[in-house]
């Protein structure tokens, strides 16, 4: 059987997606094994910190501001309220949870300033931290990694050359810096695609060879079946086969044989079978919930009736890598000593107020 090395040509992982289903699904389990347990599945949880009113034209997306969907928009939330929702998604067995916001790129104001207290928090529950936030500088993606993040998510989505039919405000180049940046700044990468979007299987090939020609490829690979939303470009997208999702899943297990693949949205189509022949070839998680930002996904009940029936147990948080150390922030910390400066400026002044005694007036009468 040939071994992963060999793996590292466009044509050689297009012959290796063609393969008869039964033997791709061998030969990725079999790879599998060699690198990860195959009884674990990591549990994960996508949280939409700020949902909808995007920017950007990605043509899969409902929260996109431009497209007419049911998504309302809302703003960031606070840092208590993803705290609850984090310890919520613990109990039920998640050890990651990905905090995900509608945005373009990350701004230095007060909202990323939360999402730094918010990855300090989720950090401090034991966690894998992973953030999707748009496009980020090497600052920015140092101070996330200082607070405590686990993992960047930023998806190439799908290959260079289909990249224009899907998105149009923003370069592929400007996703490679961000993964870059993120890289530099010593996070680990979260990035994969979707497939179904109208692309040939050639595009779903050329993703893969978008990470084989990284010097490190995402330690985690995402992989997406389209879910086609009513006032997206992509409504009429018919849904794809759960067997292109297997071949999806099992090349890239046997491309990338280190990486955790992901198998993520689209599971509401696909039959518990189809799910369990993505485990044997390789998935190594799933998003627990029932909605995944804003799309649908299975019951959190039938995953674990689904991980009792394949006899799969959820993997424990940093089974791939240390927990992060948080260290402080210093742009808070400044922040904060300066807020603390200007309440007791306001302080002192209400002192000065209540204490005013208005002088006398000396009048006539009281000559
Ligand atoms: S995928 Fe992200 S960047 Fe693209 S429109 Fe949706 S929220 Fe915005």
């Amino acid at each position: 059987m040939k071994v992963t090395q060999d793996y590292t040509t466009k044509e050689a992982l297009l012959e290796l997606y063609n393969k008869p289903l039964l033997e791709l699904v061998f030969e990725a389990a079999t790879v599998h094994r060699l690198h990860h347990n195959p009884e674990e599945v990591q549990m994960s949880s996508l949280l939409s910190i700020k949902t909808g009113g995007c920017a950007e034209d990605c043509g899969y997306c409902p929260q996109a501001a431009r497209y007419h969907t049911d998504v309302e928009t809302q703003k960031l939330m606070t840092v208590d309220s993803v705290v609850e929702q984090a310890k919520n998604a613990k109990e039920n067995g998640s050890s990651r949870l990905c905090m995900g916001a509608a945005w373009r790129e990350v701004r230095d104001n007060k909202d990323f300033d939360n999402v730094i207290e918010m990855v300090q928090a989720v950090n401090d529950l034991d966690m894998e931290v992973c953030c999707t936030l748009g496009m980020m500088n090497q600052d920015q993606a140092k101070r996330l990694k200082n607070a405590g993040l686990f993992a960047y998510n930023h998806n190439l989505d799908t290959s260079k050359d289909y990249y224009d039919d899907v998105i149009s405000t923003r370069e592929y180049e400007d996703r490679l810096n961000t993964i870059d940046n993120a890289r530099k700044a010593g996070l680990s990468v979260c990035s994969g695609g979707i497939i179904g979007m109208g692309e040939a299987i050639e595009d779903r090939i050329g993703l893969l060879m978008s990470y084989m020609e990284m010097e490190t490829p995402p330690e985690s690979i995402p992989i997406n079946a389209l879910v086609a939303v009513e006032g997206t470009p992509m409504e009429d997208q018919k849904p794809i086969e759960q067997w292109e999702m297997i071949r999806m899943v099992a090349t890239t297990r046997i491309a990338f044989p280190k990486s955790v693949v992901r198998l993520s949205a689209g599971r509401t189509k696909m039959t518990m079978e189809g799910q369990a022949l993505c485990f044997m070839s390789g998935a190594g998680s799933i998003f627990a919930g029932d909605k995944l930002l804003t799309t649908p996904n299975p019951d959190y009940n039938e995953d674990m009736e689904m991980f009792k029936i394949l006899g799969l147990t959820p993997k424990a948080a940093f089974s791939d890598g240390d927990k992060p150390e948080t260290k402080p922030d210093l742009i808070i910390e400044a922040r904060k000593a300066k807020e603390a400066v200007r309440v007791e400026e306001l302080k002192a002044a209400r002192t000065k107020i209540d204490g005013f005694e208005p002088r006398k007036v000396t009048t006539v009468d009281s000559l």
